[in-house]
C-alpha cells in the first residue's frame, strides 16, 4: 500500500493518501482546499488515479478540497451519513466499506467530537487491518473538542472505549490533526498514555474535563461549516 501523510500548517490538519500500487487507484482522506494542487501533483507523480475522496467528519477548522477534487478527477465523495453534508455521492454508515483497489476503508462510527464522526479501519487485500484513521475522535495524547456540532463528551468516551480501544494494541493510529508535530501512535500507546481518555481516567472525569476546557470557537467555523456541508464548494448546489 502506498501511504502518505500530508500536512496543512494553518489548521494542523493531516490529509492521508492511500494508493493501491496494483490497480493504481487512490483515495484522499480529509483534504484541505488550499492543498488540492499539491495533492493532485503527488498523485500524478506516483502514477495514481484518484477514485475516492473521503471525510472523517464535517470539519469546522478548514475547508475541504473534496468538491474541487471531485470536479477535477471524477472521484466519488464519501462522507459520513450523519455528518449533515448533502453533497456526498456516498453517505457512509457503520460497517460500510470504501474500496480503493485492494485497499478497504471500513467505517467505524465514532461520534462525540461531532455527531457524525467516523473512523476508518484500513486493510490491504486479505491482510488484517493494521491502521485506523481516527479523525478527531482520538488524537495522539488528546481528542477533538466536544462543544459544538452535536459534540458530546460522554458519546466520545464511549466511541473511543468501545470501538477504538477494542482494536488490537498494535493498530497504528493516524489522527486528523496534531498540534505538536507527532505523526503516529498506536491503540496500545493511547490506552496507556492518553491523558484524557487512557490510563486510570474515568468517564465522569473525562466529561468534567471536557466541559471545563472553555475554548474559543475555531477561527474558520463560520466559513467552514456551510462550505463543508457542500463538500467545500461554498455557494454551489449540493
Ligand atoms: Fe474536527
Amino acid at each position: 500500500m502506498i501511504f502518505r501523510q500530508l500536512f496543512d500548517r494553518e489548521s494542523c490538519t493531516y490529509t492521508y493518501l492511500l494508493g493501491d500500487a496494483a490497480t493504481g487507484q487512490a483515495a484522499l482522506v480529509d483534504t484541505v482546499r488550499e492543498h488540492v494542487g499539491r495533492d493532485l501533483e503527488l498523485l500524478a507523480e506516483l502514477g495514481l488515479t484518484l477514485t475516492a475522496v473521503v471525510e472523517t467528519h464535517v470539519h469546522a477548522d478548514h475547508v475541504t478540497g473534496a468538491g474541487e477534487l471531485r470536479r477535477r478527477t471524477g472521484a466519488i465523495c464519501s462522507v459520513p451519513r450523519l455528518g449533515g453534508a448533502p453533497c456526498a455521492d456516498v453517505p457512509l454508515g457503520d460497517g460500510d466499506v470504501v474500496r480503493v483497489g485492494a485497499i478497504a476503508l471500513r467505517v467505524l462510527v465514532t461520534p462525540g467530537h461531532t455527531g457524525g464522526c467516523v473512523s476508518y479501519l484500513v486493510s490491504l487485500g486479505e491482510a488484517a487491518a493494521d491502521r485506523v484513521l481516527t479523525g478527531d475522535a482520538l488524537l495522539i495524547r488528546g481528542c477533538g473538542r466536544t462543544d459544538f456540532q452535536e459534540g458530546d463528551a460522554g458519546r466520545l468516551w464511549d466511541s473511543v472505549h468501545t470501538r477504538l480501544f477494542a482494536l488490537p494494541d498494535v493498530t497504528l493510529v493516524y489522527p486528523a490533526h496534531d498540534y505538536r508535530g507527532v505523526t503516529v501512535s498506536t491503540i496500545g500507546e493511547e490506552k496507556r498514555h492518553n491523558p484524557r481518555l487512557g490510563g486510570t481516567r474515568t468517564r465522569p472525569e473525562f466529561i468534567q474535563l471536557m466541559a471545563a476546557l472553555d475554548l474559543p470557537p475555531p477561527a474558520k467555523i463560520a466559513e467552514a461549516l456551510p462550505a463543508n456541508r457542500a463538500c467545500g464548494d461554498a455557494g454551489a448546489k449540493p
